[in-house]
C-alpha cells in the first residue's frame, strides 16, 4: 500500500529520536570525532542501551520490540541527521542481526540476539570484506575447516565496524574454493573467543567516531552449531543482508543531507552582503531548491525499498537505488553547503566540515556507487 504519511506511532518514534539526536547524540558525536582512533566510545554504547535501539531489530519472541522496515528507516534518518557515525555503528549491528534472523537456528536467535539486549548497550559486527576482495563478495581467503564437532577459522577481515567492541562477529569463510559461491559459509563467532584479535584502529578522514579495524581469526574454534544456515548458504545470506542494509545506509544519508541542507539554508538566510541575504541570489537559492527536491526523492526511494521489504518482495535493486541516490546526494549537499558557508565552513569546529568528510565515505561503505549501479543494471 502506498502512503506518504506516517502513522501516529511512527511520528512518535520520529519525534523521540529527533530529540535524542539533538540533545544527546550530536553534542557527543562532535567530541568523539575529534578523539584519537580507538574502540567504540562508551557514550555511544550508553545511548544504544538507554534508548533500547537494538531491541527495535529483535522480534518480540526473543525479547525485542521489532519495528517494520519503514519505521526503522524513519528512526535511522534521525540518527543519521545527528551522527552518521552512530548510525553506522547501529547499522553494522543490524547487518549481523539480519543475518541471524534470516538464516539462524532458533537456538542461535535465542542466544545471540538476547545477548545484544543488555541495558548497558551491546553491538555486533558484520565481516565479509577482506583486503583483496572488497567489491568481490564471492572470493574469500578466510577459511573454515570442520574438525570433529568444531569449525576452525583462519583469516583476516578488514575493515570491520565495531571491531574490538562486538559481542559477536558474523564471519564469511570459504570451506571449499573449488565449489565457488556454494563453498561460502557464514559463522557466528563470539568476540571473546581465543584467537580473535583486532587492530590497529584506522585513522580515517570521515566516520572518525566509528571504530574500524582489521580483525584476525587465528585458529579460532567455534562449535558446529555456530554455522549459520545450511552448508553452502553463506553467499545467499550475505546478499540478503546487504540487500536490506543498503536501504538503511540510504536512510542515514538522507539524515546527513538534511542536516547539511538545514545548516546551509540557515546561513543563506542570515548572511547578508550589501544588505541583502545571500539567499536572494539564484546562484544560492536554486542549488538549495534542487537539493530539497532530491532530498524528498531520496527519502521516497528509501521508503519504497522498505515497503517492498515489509511486503516480503524483491527489494535488491530498489535498495541499491536508495543507497546510490542518497549517498551521492549526501556528497552534493555537503559540497554545496561548504560553498554556501564560504570560509566559515573550513573550521574543524563547524559541523558542515565533519558532514562532508563523513559523506564521502558513504559512497564506499556497503558497496561503492559503482557496485550499486552494477546491481541495478543486472536487472535491466
Ligand atoms: C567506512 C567504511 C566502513 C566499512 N565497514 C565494513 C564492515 O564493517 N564490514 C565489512 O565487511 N566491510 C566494510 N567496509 C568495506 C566496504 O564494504 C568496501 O570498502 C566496499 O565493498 C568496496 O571495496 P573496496 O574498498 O575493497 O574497493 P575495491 O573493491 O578495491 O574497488 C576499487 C574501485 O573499483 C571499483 N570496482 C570494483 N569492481 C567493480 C565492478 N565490477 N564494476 C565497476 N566498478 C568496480 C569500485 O567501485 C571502486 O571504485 C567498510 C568500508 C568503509 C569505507
Amino acid at each position: 500500500m502506498i502512503s506518504f504519511t506516517l502513522s501516529e506511532h511512527q511520528r512518535e518514534l520520529q519525534q523521540k529520536f529527533r530529540e535524542t539526536g539533538e540533545l544527546h547524540l550530536r553534542p557527543v558525536a562532535a567530541e568523539i570525532d575529534r578523539a584519537a582512533p580507538g574502540p567504540l566510545d562508551r557514550r555511544f554504547l550508553d545511548i544504544l542501551g538507554s534508548e533500547g535501539l537494538i531491541s527495535l531489530l529483535v522480534p518480540e519472541e526473543y525479547g525485542g520490540q521489532h519495528v517494520d522496515a519503514i519505521t526503522l528507516a524513519v528512526i535511522i534518518e534521525e540518527l543519521g541527521w545527528a551522527s552518521t557515525d552512530f548510525a553506522a555503528v547501529f547499522q553494522s549491528t543490524f547487518h549481523a542481526v539480519k543475518t541471524i534472523l534470516v538464516g539462524g537456528s532458533p537456538e542461535q536467535k535465542k542466544r545471540f540476539l538476547k545477548e545484544l539486549l543488555a541495558p548497558s548497550g551491546r553491538v555486533a559486527a558484520f565481516c565479509p570484506t577482506e583486503e583483496q576482495g572488497g567489491s568481490d563478495s564471492s572470493s574469500f581467503r578466510t577459511t573454515a575447516r570442520l574438525s570433529g564437532d568444531r569449525y576452525i577459522l583462519n583469516g583476516e577481515k578488514t575493515p570491520v565496524i565495531n571491531a574490538g567492541s562486538a559481542a559477536f562477529y558474523i564471519v564469511w569463510a570459504n570451506m571449499d574454493t573449488d565449489r565457488g559461491r556454494s563453498g561460502i559459509n557464514a559463522f557466528v563467532v563470539p568476540g571473546d573467543t581465543p584467537g580473535v584479535t583486532c587492530g590497529p584502529y584506522y585513522d580515517k578522514s570521515g566516520h572518525r567516531g566509528v571504530p574500524i579495524a582489521t580483525v584476525t581469526f587465528d585458529n579460532v574454534e567455534v562449535p558446529k552449531e555456530n554455522l549459520i544456515g545450511t552448508p553452502g548458504s553463506g553467499y545467499l545470506l550475505l546478499m540478503q543482508a546487504v540487500d536490506s542494509g543498503r536501504a538503511f545506509v540510504g536512510a542515514s544519508c538522507v539524515g546527513l543531507a538534511r542536516a547539511a541542507l538545514e545548516i546551509a539554508l540557515e546561513h543563506a538566510k542570515k548572511r547578508t552582503i550589501k544588505s541583502r541575504p545571500i539567499i536572494s541570489n539564484q546562484g544560492v537559492s536554486f542549488p538549495l531548491a534542487d537539493l530539497l527536491t532530491h532530498l524528498e526523492a531520496a527519502r521516497l526511494l528509501v521508503w519504497k525499498a522498505c515497503e517492498l521489504m515489509n511486503a516480503g518482495l524483491d527489494h535488491s535493486a530498489a535498495s541499491s537505488m536508495a543507497k546510490l541516490f542518497a549517498s551521492e546526494l549526501a556528497v552534493r549537499a555537503t559540497s554545496e553547503g561548504m560553498l554556501i558557508l564560504g570560509q566559515k565552513s573550513i573550521h574543524r569546529s563547524v559541523l558542515m566540515e565533519k558532514l562532508q568528510r563523513d559523506a564521502q565515505l558513504t559512497r564506499i561503505v556497503e558497496g561503492t556507487s559503482h557496485i550499486q549501479k552494477a546491481v541495478i543494471s543486472s536487472q535491466l
